[in-house]
């Protein structure tokens, strides 16, 4: 196929077999054809970047710096493009294509300023006349495993750490979304990346990402993804006793408080459940809100969500874009009838709705009357999906917000500071948002979750150093 996008292997492109990544918006229209690799190819890859290995940890920092740097000016540069084609092959919508890109064009601007501000430490020795360096090194080989909905700020928010640190690299995107991978790949390439440091290969999890999961040459694991996927690479991790970091799911609680404003409190709620088409790890799925403003900000928020208009991503009026697929809408259907069979009560959307053009679009569901043990709300549909709890107080909306095997992103909207302070120091979760929707973070500062939402490391920010590097301390004599 001489119009497929190839993977990148040792520094060459690499033709495999041809699949169609279809815009979700509009399935007539064909993104364009990417070469699925097979074992052999991800085992080639795993080779290539064993190989850059020492000499990528040990080249120059002013060489690393320049390389992120220019892979920033150039996604920046090319923001709308990629933002469209991040659009056209997801299924955000344009304004969100576009912010995401530059933000994953903000993430390469910071870790090139990383690159020259790595340091160690100097101390003194217990033992007299001997010194004591602790420093941080590369890894080795970096196995990058991402999902469909962040296809350019997740790979770039692994990539960029990666490359800084001196670690080389085996990168597997989500068989959905391969256009944004392949044109930051590109990118990096083109930016000067010696040939090894960086391999694609694109395709389907069971085949190249298993290969890349069980390699004894893949020095550390990072995965973004489902929560049962991630669980299973943990262990195959921990088999092989390597490094591992697993960004899985979140059942996200945002708490409405009487005393919250209330137009700030249903904006955070509209933002955070059904932006994205509610297809963000950080969503906010349960509305937990105090029984005395209940029934008033149900109304407002009703209205709010009646409002939003669903369609085609790279239409300028959307506001919500299509669901990913058929089979994640047919799971949202599934989890509508779920609901509606556990006792919570459907008081808008839910249902698949037909477009201009052939896609797979669905309005976005309220539930209320819901109670926290009901599977819409213990488990993550990821998709616009957003059931209301009513509770008494605050302390009954902390626990609720506490009782879920999640622990990804918490909010909260009140005026009370008393409130705020103890909900930021009690709330179970790795981020925590105050007047804030749960989802939307910024990139330097380190992102993850508790219990089942997160395994390993921080990423993002100066936190991302804790997994992308090795300690090592040396002692000397004089
Ligand atoms: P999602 O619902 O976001 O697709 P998955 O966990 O299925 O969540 O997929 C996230 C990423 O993990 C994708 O790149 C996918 O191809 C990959 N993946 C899925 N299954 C496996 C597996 N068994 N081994 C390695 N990677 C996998």
């Amino acid at each position: 196929m001489s119009d497929q996008k190839q993977n990148f292997i040792g520094g060459a492109w690499v033709s495999g077999e041809p699949a169609e990544n279809v815009n979700p918006s509009n399935t007539a229209d064909i993104v364009g054809l990417y070469a699925r690799a097979n074992v052999a190819q991800a085992n080639d890859a795993i080779a290539a970047a064993k190989a850059a290995f020492p000499s990528w940890s040990r080249s120059g920092l002013m060489e690393r710096h320049a390389i992120l740097r220019r892979a920033s000016d150039e996604i920046l540069a090319r923001k709308d493009e990629l933002g469209r084609l991040l659009s056209r092959e997801e299924g955000k919508t344009l304004v969100e294509g576009i912010g995401e890109t530059v933000r994953a064009a903000q993430i390469f601007d910071f870790y090139a300023g990383e690159a020259l501000r790595l340091s160690g430490e100097s101390v003194p020795s217990v033992r007299p006349d001997v010194g004591v360096e602790v420093t941080r090194e590369a890894v080795g080989v970096v196995g990058i495993i991402t999902p469909w909905n962040f296809p350019i700020a997740i790979p770039a928010w692994k990539l960029a750490p990666a490359i800084c640190y001196g670690n080389t690299v085996v990168f597997k995107p989500a068989d959905l979304v391969p256009g944004c991978a392949w044109a930051l790949v590109d990118i990096l390439q083109r930016a000067g990346l010696p040939g090894g440091v960086l391999n694609l290969v694109m395709g389907q999890g069971s085949v190249v990402g298993q290969t890349i999961a069980q390699s004894r040459d893949v020095d550390a694991l990072t995965f973004t993804g489902s929560q049962g996927t991630g669980a299973a690479l943990a262990l195959e991790s921990a088999k092989l006793m390597r490094k591992s970091q697993m960004e899985m799911g979140g059942k996200n609680p945002f708490v409405v408080l009487a005393d919250a404003d209330l137009d700030v409190a249903v904006d955070c709620v509209t933002q955070g459940a059904f932006y994205s088409t509610g297809q963000r790890c950080t969503a906010s799925s349960r509305i937990i809100v105090q029984e005395s403003i209940h029934d008033r900000f149900l109304e407002v928020l009703t209205e709010r969500v009646t409002a939003l208009k669903v369609g085609d991503a790279l239409d300028a009026s959307t506001h919500i874009g299509p669901v990913v697929d058929e089979s994640q809408l047919a799971q949202n259907e599934d989890y509508i009838q779920i609901g509606q069979a556990e006792g919570a009560r459907l008081v808008v959307g839910g249902e698949r709705i037909s477009g201009a053009t052939q896609g797979f679009y669905q309005r976005p569901a309220l539930f209320a009357e819901c109670s926290n043990d009901m599977r819409i709300a213990r488990e993550e549909i990821f998709g616009p999906v957003a059931a209301v709890i009513s509770v008494k107080d605050y302390d009954e909306a902390l626990a609720v917000a506490n009782d879920t095997d999640f622990g990804l992103s918490a909010g909260i909207a009140t005026s009370s500071l008393k409130h705020a302070t103890h909900f930021k120091r009690n709330s179970e979760a790795g981020m925590v948002m105050v007047n804030l929707p749960t989802a939307g973070v910024d990139f330097h500062v380190p992102f993850g979750g508790r219990k089942a939402s997160s395994f390993g490391a921080r990423e993002q920010g100066r936190y991302a150093a804790e997994f992308y590097t090795t300690v090592k301390t040396a002692y000397t004599m004089a």
